[in-house]
C-alpha cells in the first residue's frame, strides 16, 4: 500500500499556510515535525475538559487527568516495546533525559573509567558526557566516523575495553541522517559490562522502535520530533537499572517519606519524576503515537526513501552541489553544501520562496569541523512531504545558485 499523502496533509492545518507570500514547503522535520489535528485536539480537549493535577487531588477531574496521563505512559511503553510502563519516565525532551542519566552516572564514574561517544554526536549527547567526565575524572573516548559520515564500527570495537563504563550514541545522526548499527554495537558494549544509552531523537520517527530488541539500557527521545508537542520527552530505561539510578531532580511526588532532616525516594516511575509533570504534553504525545500507528511503518519508510531518492538524484545533477554524509542507509535527510556559497545564504533565499530548511552546524560543531565544512543546509522529509515539495526545493536551490553566482 502507499500512503494517501493528500489526505495526510489535510490533517496538518499549518501546511495550508503561506510564508513570505508563498505556499509553505516544510522541510525542517528533523528539527521538529508539524502536528496533526488529532494532537491539537487532544491538547485542547485536555485543557477544556479535564485540566487538573495528577496523582494528588481526591476529586473527579484529578482522577480523570491521572487516568489519561497514565494511559499515555502505556501507549508509549507499547510503542517502544518497553518491558513495563514504569520504565517510561517523562522528561521535557531528549536533552533532559540524557542529563538525567549523565548526572546519575557522574556520581558513579571514577578516574580510570571510560565513556564512549561518537564523532557524529549532537551537543545534547556530547556536552553532557564531556561534563560528566570532567566532574568525575573519567576519560571521554570519541569513536571516529568514516569520511562518508558512517560510524567506524571497527574503531568502536577497538576502543571498547574493560574500563568502558558507559557508551552513548545516536540511533540516527541528525546532521547527516546516517543510521547506526546500534543493535550490534550495543551487544558488544554490553559484553564488556558497560551501560548503553541510545539517543533516539531522530530514530523514533522513522519506524517501530523495540528497545528490548536493541538491548540498550536507556533510550531517549523528544515528543516534538514525533508529531507530538514540544516540552515532552521520554527516557526509557530497563527497570532494574532505573530502580536504583541516582535521583536527579528532587521535590514533590518523587519521595516516599520526608522528615526535616531526611527523605526516602518513591518507586518507579515517580522517583525520577519530581514536581508537576507536563500532563497535557504526555497526553498529546500519546495522541501523536496513536495517530502514527494508523499508518503502516513500512509505507512511511518507503515514502520517505522515495523522496530522498528523488532529492539525491536531483542533487547529483546540480552543479556545485555536494551531499555531505552517507548516500545510502539513511533516513530522509539531505545535508548539502553548494560550493562557493554559505549554507546560511542558501537558507535565507529558500525561505523567501517558502521553503523551510535548516542551516548551520545542527548542534554538532565538532562533526562539522571533522567534515571540513562550516555547516550544511539540511532538508529533511517526513510522512506529509510530496514529490512537489522536492521539486520546489530544487527550484529554490537553483534560484539561490543563480543569485549567489
Ligand atoms: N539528539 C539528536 C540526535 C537530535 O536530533 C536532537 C534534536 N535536534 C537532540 C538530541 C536534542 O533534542 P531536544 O532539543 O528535543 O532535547
Amino acid at each position: 500500500m502507499t500512503l494517501n499523502v493528500a489526505q495526510i496533509r489535510e490533517q496538518f492545518p499549518i501546511l495550508a499556510r503561506q510564508v513570505n507570500g508563498q505556499p509553505l514547503v516544510y522541510l525542517d522535520n528533523a528539527a521538529t515535525t508539524q502536528k496533526p489535528q488529532a494532537v491539537i485536539d487532544a491538547l485542547v480537549d485536555y485543557y477544556t475538559q479535564c485540566n487538573s493535577n495528577v496523582h494528588r487531588g481526591a476529586h473527579y477531574l484529578s482522577d480523570e487527568a491521572t487516568k489519561r496521563y497514565e494511559a499515555a505512559r502505556k501507549t508509549v511503553a507499547h510503542y517502544i516495546n518497553a518491558g513495563r510502563p514504569e520504565e517510561v519516565i517523562w522528561t521535557s525532551g531528549t536533552t533532559e533525559g540524557i542529563n538525567l542519566v549523565a548526572n546519575g552516572m557522574a556520581q558513579r564514574l571514577k578516574a580510570g573509567d571510560e565513556v564512549m561517544v561518537t564523532e557524529m554526536e549532537h551537543h545534547a549527547d556530547l556536552v553532557t558526557w564531556q561534563q560528566a567526565c570532567k566532574r568525575s575524572g573519567a576519560t571521554l573516548k570519541i569513536v571516529p566516523i568514516h569520511d562518508n559520515g558512517e560510524l567506524n564500527s571497527d574503531a568502536f570495537y577497538d576502543l571498547l575495553s574493560d574500563n568502558t563504563a558507559f557508551v552513548a550514541m545516536p540511533h540516527i545522526s541528525n546532521a547527516l541522517g546516517t543510521i547506526n548499527p546500534i543493535k550490534e554495537l550495543t551487544a558488544a558494549a554490553k559484553a564488556r559490562g558497560a551501560f548503553v544509552l541510545i539517543d533516539g531523537a531522530q530514530g523514533v520517527a522513522h519506524g517501530a522502535i523495540n528497545v528490548q530488541d536493541i538491548g540498550c539500557d536507556f533510550y531517549v527521545f523528544s515528543g516534538h520530533k514525533l508529531f507530538g508537542p514540544t516540552g515532552i520527552g521520554v527516557l526509557w530505561g530497563r527497570y532494574d537499572v532505573l530502580a536504583d539510578w541516582p535521583v536527579w531532580l528532587v521535590g514533590g511526588e518523587m519521595i516516599a517519606t520526608v522528615t526535616y532532616q531526611d527523605a526516602t525516594w518513591g518507586e518507579l516511575p515517580n522517583r525520577l519524576e519530581a514536581g508537576t509533570p507536563n500532563i497535557a504534553g504526555a497526553i498529546g504525545l500519546a495522541a501523536a503515537i496513536t495517530w502514527l500507528q494508523g499508518f503502516n511503518a513500512d509505507d512511511i519508510w518507503a515514502h520517505e526513501q522515495a523522496l530522498l531518492k528523488r532529492a539525491t538524484e536531483l542533487a547529483e545533477k546540480t552543479d556545485g552541489m555536494r551531499i555531505i554524509g552517507t548516500a545510502s542507509n539513511k533516513i530522509g535527510v539531505l545535508s548539502f553544501i553548494i560550493e562557493g556559497t554559505h549554507p546560511a545564504d542558501i537558507g535565507f533565499i529558500l525561505d523567501k520562496q517558502g521553503v523551510a530548511i535548516r542551516t548551520g552546524d545542527h548542534c554538532a560543531q565538532p562533526l562539522m569541523k571533522r567534515l571540513g565544512v562550516p555547516g550544511t543546509a539540511r532538508a529533511s522529509f517526513t510522512i506529509y512531504n510530496t514529490m512537489d515539495d522536492v521539486d520546489a526545493l530544487f527550484k529554490a536551490i537553483n534560484k539561490a545558485r543563480m543569485m549567489l553566482a
